[in-house]
């Protein structure tokens, strides 16, 4: 019976503790990680009998020898979770299993790829197998609050003197209704992520008693920034990766549309205009996004602003700098309005997807998932992946669990689920890819 797999015994355990970090290390309450660091062990005893190298008391990095120390690969995943919010079905930390999946919060971000990499490796423990090269497991534990315990990885393996093949992260899926009129699932493989940069925007006046409110106050000139902003978005270019991907999709799109995706790099002026009105998700491909998060103005209802401030949460596209942007929103916001940079990321760099390592993902996940279409994309969202691109070229992103975009869509939101059949096939995947690591 797959639901009795040790597997999906190992993710119920996993997501029963409530593993929510803060972004104040004083704050996380250290019972769950602890709690789940025992059911890990309990799970995955020969694991744990591998060289579990100290960084951080909630991580884990692991090292298991293989024949060649030379250029290992970097298997990663975290350990902690979102908060829950809104309104689910199951209780979100109760891992109970319906209509053939596991229900909670964790399921597919991240504990998922936790248990397809740790139960790859026991099983292959179990029978003896000995990689061809080292494989190194690192699981931070403050990921969703953008922690340093995957810093202090790459801290640890740059000591060692450790420089991998290639690092393997959580990221993209193979997405079911990835791409409008194409039917075939993609297996997208992130090779780069955008750069998450925040600001405020700050306007400042005299204050003083809402019965006597002057013009222009700081409150309408934050408003007017806003607006501003919102008209006047980044300009639209496509990176090499997604002309990539819209080349590999092209061939599975109907016949009259596909001539036009087969000369993707020529037509990329056109293509990227299309993506930028084809709903959000599409258009977040195309350029850097600005979002406005955040706003406060006075406390009372009868007390006008002396300071009023929005908060911008900027994902920065590979090809623009985080000074181009912040050149941008100044210009925009007009001189009357401050701009504070609260935190500051480039875009990483660009893993190569023409060469060995990436073809090896490729092909395992053609021989696991043959309906789907592999290909590289800009990944949206943050992922640890990040901090490991100053120790190696090929940082690769890729979760590899069918998800439909509903599923997608429970990710940091209600109703996170994962199919029983679909963690067994992730487990397949993991082991089959350290089974084939070449010499
Ligand atoms: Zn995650």
């Amino acid at each position: 019976m797959s639901e009795t797999h040790p597997a999906v015994r190992a993710l119920q355990a996993l997501v029963r503790h409530p593993t929510v970090a803060d972004r104040d290390p004083a704050r996380t309450d250290p019972a769950p990680f602890v709690a789940l660091r025992a059911s890990l062990a309990e799970h995955f005893p020969l694991l744990h009998g591998l060289e579990l190298v100290e960084v951080e008391p909630h991580a884990l990095l692991v090292r298991w020898p293989g024949r060649s120390h030379a250029r290992p690969v970097v298997l990663m995943a975290h350990l902690d979770v979102v908060p829950v919010e809104g309104s689910w079905t199951h209780p979100p930390f109760g891992a109970e299993i319906h209509d053939g999946a596991v229900w909670g919060r964790g399921t597919l971000d991240d504990k998922g790829s936790v248990v397809g990499i740790c139960a790859a490796v026991e099983s292959l423990l179990t029978e003896g197998f000995v990689p061809a090269r080292d494989v190194w497991l690192s699981f931070g534990s403050t990921e969703e609050v953008s922690g340093t315990t995957a810093v202090d990885a790459v801290a640890e393996l740059r000591r060692r003197g450790v420089q991998p093949w290639f690092v393997l992260d959580e990221g993209g899926a193979v997405a079911a209704e990835a791409f409008p009129m194409v039917a075939a699932p993609l297996a997208v493989v992130g090779v780069t992520e955008k750069g998450v940069t925040s600001v405020e925007l700050v306007a400042e006046g005299a204050g003083g008693h809402a019965s006597t409110p002057a013009a222009n106050g700081p409150t309408a000139r934050l408003a007017a920034a806003i607006t501003a902003l919102e008209r006047s978005p980044l300009p639209l270019h496509a990176p090499t990766p997604t002309l990539e991907l819209l080349r590999r999709v092209g061939p599975h799109l109907p016949a009259p549309v596909r001539p036009l995706l087969a000369r993707a790099d020529r037509l990329a002026p056109v293509l990227t205009r299309v993506l930028r009105s084809a709903g959000a998700e599409a258009a977040a491909m195309v350029r850097t996004t600005a979002a406005v998060t955040t706003l406060s103005g006075s406390p009372a209802l009868n007390v006008i602003a002396s300071t009023a401030r929005a908060g911008v949460n900027l994902r920065v596209m590979v090809g623009d700098t985080v000074d181009d942007v912040l050149a941008h929103v100044r210009r925009v916001v007009g001189p009357g309005i401050r701009v504070e940079v609260v935190e500051r990321n480039e875009p990483s760099p660009v893993s190569p997807w023409d060469d060995q390592a990436f073809a090896l993902l490729e092909r395992i996940t053609g021989e696991l998932f043959p309906d789907a279409v592999p290909t590289p994309y800009v990944m949206m969202a943050a992922t640890d992946a990040r901090f490991f691109t100053g120790l190696c070229e090929r940082v690769y992103r890729f979760t590899p669990f069918r998800m439909t975009k509903a599923q997608r869509g429970t990710i940091h939101a209600a109703d996170e689920h994962i199919g029983v059949a679909d963690l067994l096939a992730g487990v397949d995947w993991y082991r089959r890819l350290v089974q084939e690591l070449p010499a």
